[in-house]
């Protein structure tokens, strides 16, 4: 059974329609991640979910259980906001017991979870602190700790370390994740950082305009994109207008302009028009015209990343291109204005239908 599972959920705020029709299920001790442009629908979701918003439409189940009509103290929902929302005048240990107090506990009940959920988060010796006197992740820690404590094992984050700066940030990630782990807490997390979905969850999933676009692992949303939308908007994507000349049982040949790529996609007909989408760094850029199965073009901007050199081509077909060439494998000799060949595996070529509303509104995020 899953820990969460919605059902056709609808919210609506006047003209705007923020949540539509969202069915998801969350497994146990699972790590799912939502990310989606501003203004998709996430917080309204998260928000929903903990009992805070009422929906319009459908349901939330905790663990089989029906979440209408009950109020958010008794959903057993821990719950972690961007902001830092700890009591200033209690200490660590107050706050991280605070939640077992209100809900009548003794403080000897509670006692050996609260100095646990201390000690996993490496801030036993900080007990008697107050929240001013830790860093801002280790406060954040703290708020974890202290939705842990009333013993929900079904975690809701809201952009937890979204104020932090950026190697906190990737800590805490990794040590909140462990945590978690170590726990077997079920955890659905919003966050703006898609390196921070893509490394701690289980699954991750893409709303856009109040809906549910696609879900799936990190991997298979990355390398295996089932929408444009997904494509373009975790990561990046160079897409472009082709048509499909040849079809084969081991893919298909499509043009692009005057060039031909090999695909591995075998359920488009010859003559059909297709969107093509390939990573930057699914490439790789030599120099020089080469043959089949390549497009070529002219580097018109370089420019050096650290771990990569980013290339822009324009292909011959007029569309510009970005092409990554990781600086571990060596640098190339490629100036501004060659003329270079970009090789691309053929499994690694997306083919998607055009967008019925044209490529270029397709990939506008907002
Ligand atoms: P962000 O990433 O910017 O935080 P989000 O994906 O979390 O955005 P929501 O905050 O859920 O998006 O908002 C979804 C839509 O609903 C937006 O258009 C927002 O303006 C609108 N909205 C959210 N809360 C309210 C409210 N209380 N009253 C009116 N409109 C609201």
């Amino acid at each position: 059974m899953p820990d969460l599972r919605i059902v056709n959920l609808a919210k609506r705020f006047g003209p705007i329609m923020a949540l539509e029709d969202i069915n998801l299920d969350v497994h146990d001790k699972e790590y799912v991640s939502i990310i989606g442009p501003s203004g998709c629908g996430k917080s309204t979701l998260i928000k929903c979910i903990a009992g805070i918003i009422d929906p319009d439409e459908g349901e939330v189940f905790v663990d089989g259980k029906l979440m209408r009509h009950i109020p958010i103290q008794h959903r057993r929902i821990g719950y972690v906001f961007q902001e830092v929302t700890l009591f200033p005048h209690m200490r660590i240990i107050e706050n991280v017991s605070y939640g077992p107090r209100v809900q009548g506990e003794k403080p000897q009940d509670s006692k050996v979870l609260v100095t646990e959920l201390l000690n996993l988060i490496k801030l036993a010796d900080r007990a008697d602190s107050f929240p001013s006197e830790l860093s801002g992740g280790a406060q954040q820690k703290v708020a974890v700790s202290r939705a842990l404590a009333s013993g929900s094992t079904l975690l809701l984050f809201d952009e937890p370390f979204g104020a932090l700066d950026a190697k906190v940030r990737t800590e805490l990630r990794y040590e909140i994740k462990k945590m978690i782990n170590d726990l077997g807490l079920t955890v659905l997390h919003v966050t703006h950082d898609q390196e921070e979905a893509m490394s701690i969850s289980d699954k991750i999933v893409i709303m856009k305009g109040g809906r549910i676009v696609e879900e799936g692992s990190p991997l298979e949303l990355y390398m295996r994109p089932k929408m444009i939308f997904t494509a373009n908007f975790l990561g990046e994507a160079n897409f472009l207008k082709a048509k499909v000349t040849r079809q084969s049982d081991t893919g298909s040949v499509v043009k692009v302009g005057d060039m031909f790529l090999q695909t591995s996609d075998r359920t488009r007909k010859a003559g059909e028009e297709v969107v093509i989408a390939i990573r930057p760094e699914f490439m790789s850029i030599a120099p020089g015209f080469k043959g089949e199965d390549t497009l070529v073009g002219k580097v018109v901007g370089t420019r050096f990343m650290g771990d990569m050199i980013r290339y822009e081509v324009e292909i011959v077909s007029g569309e510009i291109m970005f092409v990554e060439h990781p600086i571990c494998f060596g640098e190339l000799d490629i100036q501004l204005e060659d003329e270079v060949a970009l090789k691309i595996p053929k499994h690694l070529v997306a083919v998607y239908s055009p967008p019925e509303r044209g490529l270029e509104k397709e990939l506008q995020l907002e």
